[in-house]
């Protein structure tokens, strides 16, 4: 069952008795009718107690009665409240002039298997409503509803419905595999020595990660040079994958061939261009690998760009998505936080800005500041912020105080 954790599931999981399945004491204290105790002091008599695990058969509780009750344990019949047993004295007499302890007073002392409890008192201090302080049967969920809907990612709350329903096998849907390919003549594979004008290759595995923590698995693709023939092939590759992610060459630039190539390939673009930095060139479509003689079914791609910071954030915001969608899990909305900016930001207008920034505070206050970096290709800045700070189209200026949208990665 652990295994299904982060999977989507393929079908529903449904109560399998009502939850709770009885009505349950929320608090530790005394089980009685609340109108008995709605003029306090009330002093009732105290006919037993009911632990957690006990069947509540055997007790029924009367006119002028209570009985002691802990937290998960049934309600005895005849109770329809809990007092908290920070509101109670126990008495050894119904005439005591005054209560002699509070709580569970004696009863903690000598042997609670005999049943100490009985024909004991207690003194009620303060008056509870009917239904107070325990959760009735079947008003978390009725046996045969729906706890989690076919296609719920599951998390550790998910974890904890499939236990409760004790559903130990389950149906999940296959993980989408996610091909990734890094384009650029000037990139060399990792265990290889970077010549001068040389750098390694980040991007694949940087998305690679982010393909995992999606709920996907990555496939790695070999360095694509910017050479038609050689990007073809491994395109055509990258499309056995349910989904192909490429990287890098989608800019102007005289050698940025991808969508030159998955236009030969007769790909349908979706979109060319998004109004946000980083990312601008960010395509999106889909192709059909179309091997002669053979029809194959239409996968879709991104070409995203090869800043690192770039493939990072349009992976967040575009590609993450898509993912959920071929994983058959339900859409998620992208969530942006609020913080306070601790320093100015300037930027300029046009286009929506995801700067890299330290997410920090705690409890209420939020702060968020940018960080100090070099640009988009700054990765060792970039691993050391934890967010995104949004900077809306119009904004040319914020001013520290302000309040701000914050993505989270
Ligand atoms: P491009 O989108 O191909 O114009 O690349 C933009 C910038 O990102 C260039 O400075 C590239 O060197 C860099 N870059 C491209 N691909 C990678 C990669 N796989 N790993 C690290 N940096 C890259
Ligand atoms: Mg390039």
């Amino acid at each position: 069952m652990l295994s299904a954790w982060g999977r989507v599931l393929a079908g529903p999981i449904v109560a399998d008795r009502d939850f709770p399945p009885f009505d349950r004491a929320a608090r530790d204290g005394y089980a009685v009718r609340a109108q008995d105790a709605t003029s306090v002091p009330a002093r009732l008599e105290v006919i037993g107690e009911i632990k957690a695990g006990d069947a509540n058969g055997a007790l029924s509780v009367r006119a002028g009665q209570a009985a002691a009750i802990m937290t998960g344990a049934p309600l005895p019949a005849g109770a329809n409240a809990v007092v908290m047993v920070e509101h109670t004295a126990l008495l050894s007499d119904p005439n005591a002039a005054k209560a002699a302890a509070s709580g569970w007073g004696t009863l903690s002392q000598g042997s609670r298997d005999e049943n100490t409890t009985t024909n004991k008192w207690v003194e009620i201090q303060r008056s509870v409503k009917a239904g107070e302080n325990f959760v009735p049967r079947g008003s978390e969920a009725r046996a045969g509803q729906i706890l989690l809907e076919r296609g719920s990612r599951l998390d550790h709350a998910g974890i904890a419905v499939l236990a409760s329903v004790g559903e130990a096998t389950i149906q999940v849907f296959r993980k989408p595999r996610v091909a990734v390919l890094a384009t650029g003549d000037e990139i060399v594979e990792i265990d290889r020595n970077p010549g001068p004008a040389q750098i390694r290759n980040s991007n694949t595995y940087s998305l690679a990660a982010q393909v995992q923590r999606a709920g996907a698995e990555a496939v790695l693709l070999p360095i694509a040079p910017d050479e038609k023939e050689r990007l073809r092939e491994l395109i055509h590759e990258g499309l056995d994958a349910d989904l192909l992610i490429l990287a890098g060459g989608v800019s102007m630039g005289k050698h940025d061939l991808v969508e030159q190539v998955l236009g030969e390939l007769e790909a349908e673009f979706y979109f060319t261009g998004a109004l946000i930095q980083p990312g601008r060139p960010i395509v999106f479509g889909r192709c059909a690998p179309g091997r002669a003689g053979m029809s194959a079914p239409h996968k879709y791609f991104f070409g995203l760009p090869g800043n690192p910071v770039s493939t990072m954030v349009t992976f967040e915001l575009f590609v993450r998505p898509m993912i959920e969608a071929l994983a058959g899990a339900k859409g998620q909305p992208l969530i942006f936080l609020k913080a306070r900016l601790t320093s100015d930001v300037r930027t300029k207008t046009g286009l929506k800005r995801f700067l890299p920034a330290l997410l920090s505070g705690e409890f209420e206050n939020a702060d968020v500041e940018l960080a100090r970096w070099q640009g988009s290709g700054d990765i060792a800045a970039l691993a050391a912020s934890n967010c995104y700070l949004v900077v809306p189209p119009d904004r040319q200026q914020i001013a520290a105080g302000e309040c701000v949208s914050v993505m989270m990665r």
